[in-house]
């Protein structure tokens, strides 16, 4: 299981976005783009995903 939150990227935004990892990464790219308006790419979230499980 993975969890990302918006918080973790410094925005004031409350998402919060948990499951499994595909998941996770697929929901937050799209939540940070249309929200945020930044495209983050999947190596860098698998990388926030696999630093929280460490
Ligand atoms: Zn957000």
């Amino acid at each position: 299981m993975a969890k990302i939150t918006c918080r973790d990227y410094g925005f004031d935004c409350p998402y919060v976005i948990e499951g499994e990892v595909e998941h996770v990464i697929g929901e937050y790219q799209k939540h940070s783009n249309d929200e945020h308006g930044i495209e983050y790419s999947v190596e860098a979230l698998t990388q926030v995903i696999l630093r929280q499980q460490g």
